[in-house]
């Protein structure tokens, strides 16, 4: 079922692909380390939304077991490219996998999902985690969902609504949100909430 993407932000980055993929990027350093540091060596851990594939680089290179996955085929083009590897064309909503991974790195991909699908979007990357794995993800801040001057959907969520959407709390063994700074695509200053989930053991 595919009826929770939104067709006009994946008809942006189908169109803008190789721009966005080739864009001067360096991977989260930062952030993959708070992530990494969270896992055994050799972790297996799925991207979503990789986009043209800079974190699954990094983590790659710092011996993980990554598997790249990306919801526009085209993107998922141009991650291969940089990648030298397959990479899967995977919608969040299509996510059907079960204790199969020890981390999910969901970088700036997931405030995409429609706000009605998320819960059930993040339903999908609980199960999809070992028990004891880590999830990370990163939202803009707002309060109503939107569309960017490229059209493309967000979610825009507060820090309230975004710890709403991990519910029920008791299935996490912690979750922390922080926030930041930083830009986007669109060159605008962005306020930007960064979640970090462990799934009880
Ligand atoms: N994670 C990369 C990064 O930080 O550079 C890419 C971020 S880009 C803002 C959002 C990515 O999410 C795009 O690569 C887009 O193709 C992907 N995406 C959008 N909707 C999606 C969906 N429903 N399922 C899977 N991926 C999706």
């Amino acid at each position: 079922m595919t009826h929770d993407k939104d067709a006009q932000t994946l008809d942006f980055y189908a169109a803008e692909a190789q721009a966005y993929a080739g864009r001067p990027r360096e991977a989260e350093h930062r952030r993959i380390d708070r992530f990494a540091g969270r896992l055994p060596a050799g972790a297996r851990i799925l991207e979503l939304g990789c986009g043209g594939g800079q974190d699954s680089a990094e983590m790659l290179a710092r011996g993980f077991d990554v598997v790249p996955t990306d919801g526009s085929p085209e993107l998922a083009a141009q991650a291969e490219k940089r990648l030298g590897r397959p990479v899967r064309v995977l919608l969040f909503e299509d996510l059907a996998e079960t204790a199969a991974y020890d981390g999910v790195w969901a970088h700036a991909c997931l405030l995409h999902a429609p706000r009605p699908a998320l819960p059930g979007i993040i339903d999908r990357i609980h199960t999809a985690l070992k028990p004891g794995g880590v999830f990370y993800a990163s939202f803009k801040a707002g309060e109503a969902e939107g569309r960017d001057g490229f059209g493309r959907y967000f979610n825009y969520l507060s820090r309230d609504e975004l710890a709403a959407a991990y519910a029920p709390p008791s299935r996490w063994a912690s979750l922390a949100i922080d926030e930041d700074t930083g830009g986007g695509y669109d060159g605008m200053p962005t306020r930007w909430l960064h979640a970090l989930a462990v799934k009880q053991a």
